[in-house]
C-alpha cells in the first residue's frame, strides 16, 4: 500500500487521545481560530495545531497598522472587491457580513469604528487586547491549542502527520479542518510548505503569488538614492481601465503603498502577459487638466520649471523627480528636462504619468497571498470533494482582495462557514 502524503519513514503512531474523536483544525490564525470556536460552540472536542510557539502572529502584525478588520461599504461593492473569487465567497460573507464580524469583536470586549475612509477598525486600534479576549474565550470553551506542531503529511485514511520538538506525531481525528494561510511573511509562520502536501495528494492548487505588494521600477540614480521612503500623497493609478487612488511610496527599487496594492492583480497580470505593466499616475487627481494647466501658465518671469511644478500643481520634489522619470521613460530619453513647458501640455504630463512596472517584490515581502487551494476542489461546504471529512479556510484558498479589510472580513467567514460545513456533514445521516 502506498504510504500516504508526507509521512515519515518511521514513525511514532501515538494518538493524540482527544483528537481521536474529536476535529483538528490546523493552523491557528484567524480562520483556524474562528472555525475552532464555531465547532466547539456546537459541542464538538476541537484540537488546534499550529506550528508556531503561539497562534495567531500574522493577526497581531496586521494590528501594528491599526487592524482594519473590515469595510462599512454597501455588500454589493463589498462582494465585487474579490473578484473573480467573489461568487465564490459570496455565501460565505452573507452569512457573516461585517456587521457580524463587528458584533463578535463587540463580544469580546473590543468595539469598532467606521473610520473616515470606511474602514473599520478596533477602538483601541491593536490585535493584541482581541486576540487575548479571544484565547481566554476560546479556552474556556473547551478548545486545546498544539503549539510547535507542524504539519508534515497527511493520509488518505484522514490521519495527520505532525513534527514536534518531541518528534514525530500523528493524530486520526473524525475530521479536519486546514486553515494554512498564504506564503506572506513567512516569519509569522504561514511559509507555504503545504502547497507541496496537497499537490501530491492530488488536489488542486494554483500557484501562490504575491497580492497587495510593491514592483520594481528602474529609477534613476537620482530617484533611488533621493527619494526611497517618500510618500506620494493623494495620488490616482490606472492601468487597463482599472483605476485607484490612495497614496504611494518610492522604494530604492520602485513603488508600494496603498494605490498600488489596489491595483497588484492587474499589474501582477499584465506583467505575466507582457513582461512589464505600464501603470499610468495622475499626480493632481483632484484637479481638471484645464484648472491645473491654467494654474501653471501663472507663472512669474524666471521661474524654473521645478518652481512652476511646486508652486502652481502643488507638487513635492519627490512628485517632481517621479514625473521627470515617468517622462523620461515615456520618451525613450536620457535627458531629464524632457517635460513640455506649455501649460496644457504640462498639466496633461502631470495627470498621465507613466511608469513600466518590471515585477512585483518577493511573495515574502507581500502582505497576502493570491493563488491556494482551488474551490474547484471543494464542495459548497468548504469541504476537500476528494477528501470527505477534510475541509479548508482562509488565505490557503484561491482568492485574493485588496486592503481595506477584504482580506480578514473573508478570512473569518471562511473560517465560520467551512466550520458550518463541517458540522452540516458530521450531522448528515450516513450515506
Ligand atoms: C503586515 C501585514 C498587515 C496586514 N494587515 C491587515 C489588515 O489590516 N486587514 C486585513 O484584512 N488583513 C491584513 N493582513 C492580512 C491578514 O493578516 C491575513 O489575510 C490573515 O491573517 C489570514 O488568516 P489565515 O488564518 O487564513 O492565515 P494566517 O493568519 O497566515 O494563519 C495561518 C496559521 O497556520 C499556521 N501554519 C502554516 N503552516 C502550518 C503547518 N504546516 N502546520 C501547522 N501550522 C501551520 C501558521 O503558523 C499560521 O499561524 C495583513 C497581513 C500582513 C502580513
Amino acid at each position: 500500500m502506498a504510504r500516504p502524503t508526507g509521512f515519515p519513514q518511521a514513525m511514532d503512531t501515538e494518538r493524540d487521545a482527544g483528537a481521536a474523536h474529536g476535529i483538528a483544525v490546523v493552523g491557528g490564525g484567524p480562520a483556524g481560530l474562528m472555525a475552532a470556536e464555531t465547532l466547539a460552540g456546537a459541542g464538538w472536542p476541537v484540537t488546534v495545531y499550529e506550528r508556531m510557539p503561539s497562534p495567531g502572529r500574522k493577526l497581531l502584525i496586521a494590528g501594528r497598522g491599526g487592524l482594519n478588520l473590515t469595510h462599512s461599504e454597501p455588500l454589493p461593492g463589498f462582494l465585487a472587491r474579490y473578484h473573480p473569487a467573489s461568487a465564490l465567497l459570496q455565501a460565505a460573507i452573507e452569512a457573516f457580513p461585517p456587521s457580524a464580524l463587528r458584533a463578535w469583536c463587540e463580544g469580546l470586549g473590543q468595539p469598532t469604528f467606521v473610520g473616515s475612509s470606511g474602514r473599520v477598525f478596533p477602538e483601541r486600534f491593536k490585535a493584541s487586547p482581541l486576540l487575548r479576549a479571544w484565547l481566554a474565550r476560546l479556552a474556556a470553551g473547551g478548545v486545546a491549542i498544539r503549539t510547535r506542531h507542524r504539519l508534515v503529511g497527511f493520509g488518505p485514511d484522514g490521519a495527520l502527520a505532525f513534527a514536534t520538538p518531541d518528534g514525530p506525531r500523528t493524530v486520526r481525528p473524525k475530521a479536519v479542518l486546514l486553515a494554512l494561510g498564504g506564503a506572506s511573511w513567512p516569519r509569522l509562520g504561514s511559509d507555504g510548505a503545504w502547497v507541496p502536501l496537497l499537490s501530491e495528494a492530488g488536489l488542486a492548487v494554483a500557484p501562490l503569488k504575491p497580492a497587495n505588494v510593491g514592483f520594481s521600477v528602474s529609477w534613476s540614480a537620482h530617484v533611488a538614492e533621493r527619494f526611497p521612503g517618500a510618500p506620494l500623497k493623494r495620488i490616482a493609478a490606472a492601468l487597463d481601465g482599472i483605476g485607484a487612488r490612495g497614496e504611494a511610496v518610492v522604494t530604492a527599487g520602485g513603488i508600494e503603498g496603498g494605490v498600488i496594492y489596489a491595483l497588484s492583480r492587474p499589474i501582477r497580470e499584465a506583467i505575466a502577459r507582457e513582461g512589464a505593466a505600464r501603470l499610468v499616475l495622475d499626480l493632481r487627481p483632484d484637479l481638471e487638466v484645464d484648472a491645473l494647466a491654467a494654474r501653471l501658465a501663472r507663472t512669474r518671469r524666471g521661474e524654473s520649471l521645478s518652481q512652476r511644478l511646486r508652486k502652481g500643481a502643488g507638487l513635492d520634489p519627490a512628485a517632481i523627480a517621479v514625473l521627470r522619470e515617468a517622462h523620461v521613460h515615456a520618451h525613450a530619453s536620457v535627458n531629464a528636462n524632457v517635460l513640455p513647458t506649455e501649460a496644457g501640455a504640462l498639466a496633461g504630463a502631470i495627470k498621465a504619468a507613466p511608469l513600466r512596472l518590471l515585477a512585483p517584490a518577493p511573495i515574502a515581502r507581500a502582505i497576502s497571498t493570491a493563488g491556494g487551494l482551488a474551490f474547484a476542489a471543494l464542495d459548497e461546504r468548504f469541504m476537500v470533494r476528494a477528501r470527505p471529512g477534510l475541509f479548508a479556510a482562509g488565505e490557503m484558498l484561491d482568492w485574493e482582495a485588496p486592503t481595506g479589510g477584504y482580506l480578514l472580513q473573508a478570512t473569518f467567514a471562511s473560517g465560520r462557514a467551512a466550520a458550518q460545513g463541517m458540522l452540516d456533514w458530521l450531522h448528515a445521516p450516513a450515506a
